[in-house]
């Protein structure tokens, strides 16, 4: 069966269960509006934009907010994890693993920059958890840069498994970071978590887990989209990343220090 056949069986295998879940109606996919913000609790929120899915043209229409007090920008209502579910479906796996595997296949000059980056704190780290390591594309590239550093995954999705298969990372752990994070145990000298914050529906939780996770004197690296950059203003809903549904927290440079620091 050639590849195009093979996809648009697929496609009509799965059509009946999105037809079905559209018909429901997508307003179940939502928590209920929140009136203050989830990093200060302030109330002053505005909306900083409205948007619709415009990568997969799934339905439903989805609102950010910004908080006046601390500039945190929050999907508002966020999605609960059935709309996750819905909205999460196919794009990382299932339809969308073989075109994805493709583009971040080719993307391993970026990854080896990642890597590199944490040369001049340690040039050598013994142990690296990646954290939302999806396939684990990065673990993979890094390795050429950092060949003595053991590289462990962390998903919530098969990927990491589909990852330990390939011996792209060296294990893979399945499942919710901050759930994983008291038996992972304190001894990863860096822990890295490139583009996963914006996903996650508690980021302050995934930073206390990384706190749990990283050895003393070790390494934390976020990489994530910055709400207060130029190209978000100019672009308004057409800046990339605010890549809606799947997007729920931005978070400003200045809240994340202050975090990080406040928990030492
Ligand atoms: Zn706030």
């Amino acid at each position: 069966m050639s590849e195009d056949t093979e996809s648009t069986d697929r496609i009509a295998r799965l059509r009946p269960a999105y037809q079905a879940d559209i018909a429901a109606g997508w307003e179940r996919f939502f928590e209920p509006r929140r009136t203050d913000c989830p990093w200060c609790g302030s109330q002053e929120l505005t909306t900083r934009l409205r948007t619709t899915d415009l990568l997969q043209h799934k339905p439903g229409r989805f609102v950010l907010d910004r908080c006046e007090g601390c500039g945190h920008t929050f999907q508002n209502p966020r999605l609960n994890e059935q709309g996750l579910d819905f909205y999460y479906r196919d794009f990382y796996d299932g339809l969308g693993e073989k075109q994805l595997g493709d583009t971040f296949g080719g993307r391993t000059k970026m990854y080896r920059g990642r890597a590199e980056s944490m040369l001049p704190y340690d040039s050598a780290p013994k142990r690296w958890l990646d954290v939302g390591t999806g396939h684990g594309h990065f673990c993979a590239a890094a390795r050429e840069v950092l060949p003595h550093t053991v590289f462990d995954g962390l998903d919530f999705t098969d990927g990491v498994e589909l990852a330990e298969r390939e011996g792209r990372v060296d294990r893979g752990h399945r499942g919710s970071f901050p759930d994983l994070a008291p038996e992972l145990g304190s001894h990863y000298d860096v822990v890295s978590m490139f583009h996963y914050l914006e996903h996650s529906t508690e980021p302050d939780r995934e930073l206390r887990a990384a706190w749990e996770t990283v050895r003393p004197g070790g390494h934390l690296l976020i990489e994530v989209p910055d709400p207060e950059s130029r190209c978000a203003r100019f672009l308004g809903r057409w800046w990339l990343p605010w890549l809606q549904p799947q997007h729920l927290h931005f978070v400003p440079v200045a809240n994340l220090r202050a975090r990080l620091t406040e928990m030492g």
